[in-house]
């Protein structure tokens, strides 16, 4: 048996089989390339689905982890450590929000901000205050609270009843919006660019009537950027980009690069109606984790110090300038194609959205050594490591290309 076989083998008997996994078992990366258990190389456009920010075997990350573990990993929420505060510092001079909640995963930060919105207006005396509106195509993970707000009926059918008092609206339709928020709208949850959707961004348009709904009626908004935030987009945050002022922000993916973190940023109003032991996580901002996001932001933001984020320095300006050559290599390669229907995205959150079922081409790339994703059906997604050289983008470009020249001659034959 061949070392896929066995992995696979014995997955099969034992891992729950939640997962359509494809057939490749990698188990070593460097940068932007992924090496698989028989020494191939891939190029690696979906990092992890961007979490690995630094690129793969990132030797400054490696050393402040093996420090920390060193040192130490966890002594819970029950005491001190110095990290946390100082992560806090920095997310709150990035954000603007003063406040952060330390968990594990994305999920589990839009867990807390559902919480804590229901928590602020309960805490205000407004106890009918309950309900959320999020939004069609939206995703924020499976937890039950996190898969109350997300819209997929795939997802959500098998497991109801889930929470109550969620209403969806269309990101398409700014008026409908306005019909689904009412003064017992606790919370407005949303994208502001709709990852798992497709990588659709918000319309100026739809990010007004959520500035506008929030306004008439005083509810909260959550902004979700688990996968735009932290310097995806060649910016901190998207929803400034959009004009939006959220209450709160659910982080996650790249704030570890790979070490698994999370965390809900925090408006000082909403964060003086939380009190001690309304929330908690065990693990949540342990010395492992905080070290490795505080070695992640310096690197995004290229200063070791909490400073509001102005001058593009760091991976976010290289962001900004490999925004412009991949933009331009996906707009060329959507012009020679007639499958491609339309390259969109920002900064190193792009997508190409195909006229046909999009899983020939994720599979032609993997052949090719290219590994991207599917999201909404017809629709390849890439988000590579923040670290991405133009060359590599160009090599990513090509790849795709000679797939898609072979799809073609599959469709027309
Ligand atoms: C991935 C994602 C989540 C869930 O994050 P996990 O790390 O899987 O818990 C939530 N919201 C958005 C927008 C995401 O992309």
């Amino acid at each position: 048996m061949s070392n896929f076989e066995q992995v696979k083998a014995l997955e099969a008997a034992h891992v729950l089989q939640t997962y359509k996994r494809a057939p490749v078992v990698f188990v070593r990366g460097e940068g932007s390339r992924l090496y698989d258990s028989d020494g191939r190389s891939y190029l690696d456009f979906i990092s992890g689905i961007g979490v690995v920010v630094l690129g793969h075997g990132n030797p400054g990350l490696a050393a402040v982890i093996a420090k920390q573990a060193q040192t130490l990993i966890q002594t819970s929420n029950l005491y001190y450590h110095p990290l946390q505060g100082q992560l806090a510092a920095r997310l709150a001079a990035l954000s603007g929000l003063q406040r952060t909640f330390f968990c594990n995963s994305g999920t589990e930060a839009v867990e807390a901000c559902l919480k804590f919105a229901r928590r602020y207006w309960f805490s205000r005396g407004e106890k009918r205050r309950t309900q959320f509106v999020a939004l069609e195509h939206g995703f924020s993970g499976r937890t039950f609270g996190a898969l109350s707000v997300t819209a997929n009926p795939a997802y959500r059918e098998p497991f109801g009843p889930l929470v109550p008092g969620v209403t969806f609206a269309s990101p398409a339709n700014p008026a409908a919006l306005d019909m689904a928020v009412t003064n017992e709208t606790a919370a407005i949850i949303v994208e502001p660019i709709q990852g798992e959707g497709g990588v659709r961004p918000l319309t100026a348009d739809f990010a007004a009537a959520i500035e506008r709904a929030c306004e008439r009626t005083g509810c909260l908004l959550i902004a979700d950027e688990v996968q735009c935030g932290l310097g995806r987009t060649g910016e901190a945050f998207y929803s400034p980009v959009l004009g939006l002022t959220p209450d709160l922000i659910s982080i996650g993916k790249a704030l570890g690069s790979g070490v698994p973190i999370g965390a809900a940023l925090i408006a000082e109003p909403v964060a003086a109606q939380i009190f001690p032991g309304d929330h908690g996580s065990t693990y949540g901002g342990n010395l492992l984790s905080t070290r490795a996001a505080l070695y992640v932001l310096e690197q995004l933001t290229g200063t070791s110090a909490a400073v509001p984020y102005q001058a593009p320095g760091g991976l976010i300006g290289h962001v900004r300038e490999m925004s412009v050559v991949f933009a331009k290599a996906l707009d060329d390669l959507a012009a020679r194609h007639t499958v491609v229907k339309t390259a969109r995205g920002v900064g190193m959150m792009r997508a190409l959205e195909l006229t046909i079922d999009a899983t020939p081409v994720i599979e032609g790339a993997l052949k090719a050594g290219l590994l991207v994703n599917r999201t909404a059906e017809r629709v390849i997604r890439m988000l590579p490591p923040l670290t991405v050289t133009e060359r590599e983008i160009h090599e990513a470009v090509e790849l795709l290309d000679g797939v898609l020249v072979g799809i073609k001659t599959e469709v027309t034959t």
